[in-house]
């Protein structure tokens, strides 16, 4: 990882690029000497000069996924460079050219047709892409990406072959895995590879045949995109996108208006899970990943268990400690706002396995305590709340997302998260640096 990020700053600083601004009339491609001096100003005087009769007050990016990012900011901007660095290095180790780095001019309207009386619409989130309503079970059920029958065939032809996958660094180890970040020749794709041993127990052989099986149903914004999985000799490897800024157990005191963004999106995550009768049983930090879009996403549900929906419900009637999602995203939020573990009495592999030990020790210990002035009282209310002693008393699954300090975050805003990731991501490659001169 060093020797790419160092890569990265150095080539930013000393080689130029060739930046292909997309307009109608064509492509106009800009040599930048120097691109860690752009900023996102001289990028748009640049963009008016060759469309001048458009107001172009952004552009757009396109991922690896062809998915496009809107930059309207230096640090969008910072962003998108290191983006395409990565792409380039990615690109070079491969043996191929670098492209140039494409962009898209937003054109804004034209003053003719501007809102000058200032008249507001009521927006409303898309429901397409809303996981807070409950979704009925038939409606579940047509969300499913894909079929059984196609995983099937895709796990016994594989549509990622070994030999079209190029490993770079190992991202982590886990459980029975280990993942590296890999770049797919074909799909010119960054991915995420997990590559499990198969000289595991039949249950855990069983846990991964139900994650794979859960991942490729799953079609949600705050769910981790499965592409594949293929066998080589006593290995399975399960490809999935790659998040850039990696899983949340790195980040330390994560500040409170990012946190709740990131609350947000693990319970709509959940939520959707439970839509498809799914209880993630693994919810940790290291289940959590972040991107430099801004996006946050749940994985690994190795240990998820599929419920038919009577049993979901009668679960949920009858016991909500058979899930006790209040407390465990509580006690995550505590540790990730804090930046420690909120119980030292309890040493920190054990909170990787979650449940038994570390629910009694919520139960009967007191709640953590908040330095005082640090944090919100909505925050603190929400936390002394998931951690009421008497199960009836904390909010139930479905109703996480009503509590003032959820809500108050739920605004879409991918920028807030983006741009702390961005920072963070710069601080981690700024110490490396110091380290190693
Ligand atoms: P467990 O096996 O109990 O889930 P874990 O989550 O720490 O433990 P892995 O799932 O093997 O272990 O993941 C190892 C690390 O790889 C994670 O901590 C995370 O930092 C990184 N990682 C996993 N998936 C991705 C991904 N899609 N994109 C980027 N980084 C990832
Ligand atoms: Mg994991």
């Amino acid at each position: 990882m060093l020797v790419l990020d160092l890569n990265n700053l150095r080539t930013m600083d000393t080689e130029a690029i060739v930046i292909r601004i997309k307009t109608p009339s064509g492509d106009m491609d800009s040599a930048v000497d120097c691109p860690s001096l752009l900023n996102f100003n001289d990028l748009l005087v640049a963009i008016r000069d060759v469309m001048p009769e458009a107001t172009v007050t952004a552009f757009e990016y396109e991922d690896e996924v062809g998915d496009r990012i809107t930059v309207r900011s230096d640090e969008e901007l910072k962003a998108m460079l290191s983006y395409y660095f990565n792409t380039m290095n990615e690109q070079r180790i491969n043996g191929l050219l670098p492209d140039p780095l494409q962009i898209f001019p937003r054109a804004g309207k034209t003053p003719g047709i501007r809102n000058i009386h200032g008249l507001k619409v009521n927006t409303r989130p898309n429901p397409a892409n809303d996981c807070t309503h409950a979704i009925p079970d038939s409606m579940a059920n047509n969300s499913l990406k894909k079929s059984s029958a196609e995983l099937k065939r895709i796990l016994t032809n594989g549509q990622i072959n070994a030999q079209d996958i190029h490993y770079q660094e190992q991202l982590g180890h886990g459980n029975g895995g280990t993942v590296y970040k890999a770049y797919y020749l074909l799909g010119k794709r960054v991915l995420a590879v997990k590559v499990i041993p198969l000289d595991i127990t039949v249950e855990l052989q069983k846990q991964i045949m139900s994650e794979l099986e859960i991942l490729y149903k799953c079609d949600s914004p705050y769910i981790i995109t499965f592409f594949s999985a293929f066998f080589v000799e006593n290995r399975i490897s399960i490809c999935t996108e790659f998040m850039d800024g990696g899983s949340l157990d790195v980040y330390k005191r994560i500040p409170e208006h990012v946190l709740g963004r990131i609350a947000v999106a693990v319970v709509k995550g959940l939520t959707y899970l439970w839509s498809l009768k799914i209880l993630h049983r693994d919810v940790k930090p290291s289940n959590m990943l972040v991107n430099t879009r801004g996006q946050v996403k749940l994985c690994d549900f190795g240990v998820s268990t599929q419920v038919h929906f009577s049993q979901m419900f009668v679960l949920y009637q009858m016991s909500q400690e058979e899930y006790p999602a209040a407390l465990i995203i509580s006690f995550f939020f505590t540790q990730l706002a804090l930046g420690m573990f909120p119980y030292p009495q309890i040493q920190k592999n054990q909170g990787s396995l979650m449940p038994l030990q570390l629910l009694q020790c919520i139960v009967d210990e007191d709640p953590p305590v908040f330095p005082v002035g640090q944090f919100s009282e909505k925050f603190v209310h929400f936390i002394t709340q998931c951690m009421r002693r008497q199960p009836k008393e904390r909010p139930a699954p479905n109703n996480l997302m009503d509590h003032s300090f959820i809500t108050q975050f739920n605004d879409g805003n991918a920028e807030v998260v983006s741009m702390w990731v961005c920072r963070c991501l710069e601080e981690r490659r700024a110490q490396q640096t110091q380290g190693h001169v």
